[in-house]
């Protein structure tokens, strides 16, 4: 099953010459990136949402079953940088794969589930 990914903050850079600044927004691309390979390489059985959204300041990250139906939603705080938003997906990405399981919030299923994402994310950096 191929996952849904919904952007919920939607943003664009805008191109100037000069140059004015690195697009602030590079940080997302890869987020999006990481999702589109978490999808390929690690499919959760159901259909995933994943948005970037603004989480109390406790939390990093949420993974939810979706009322009525199978599907998850991850969400991550945007305010994080590159890494943060990257590792927060994994964690989270993780969580889905789990989500049926009797296995507690961060238990061996998780954490095996947890080491196959993060070796995508590393696939992810061998791309570059
Ligand atoms: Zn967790």
């Amino acid at each position: 099953m191929k996952a849904l990914l919904l952007t919920l903050l939607l943003s664009s850079c805008v191109t100037t010459f000069p140059p004015l600044a690195p697009c602030p927004h590079s940080a997302e691309t890869e987020f999006w990136k990481l999702a589109d390979l978490l999808a390929e390489r690690l499919p959760t059985g159901r259909d995933v949402y994943v948005g970037l959204v603004d989480l109390p300041p406790s939390l990093l990250g949420l993974t939810q079953q979706m009322p009525l139906s199978k599907a998850a939603f991850i969400s991550v705080d945007a305010e994080q940088d590159v890494n943060g938003l990257l590792d927060t997906l994994v964690h989270e990405w993780a969580h889905a794969m789990v989500l049926d399981t009797n296995d507690g919030d961060h238990g061996e299923l998780w954490g095996v589930a947890f080491s196959r994402a993060y070796r995508v994310k590393l696939e992810l950096f061998a791309q570059h």
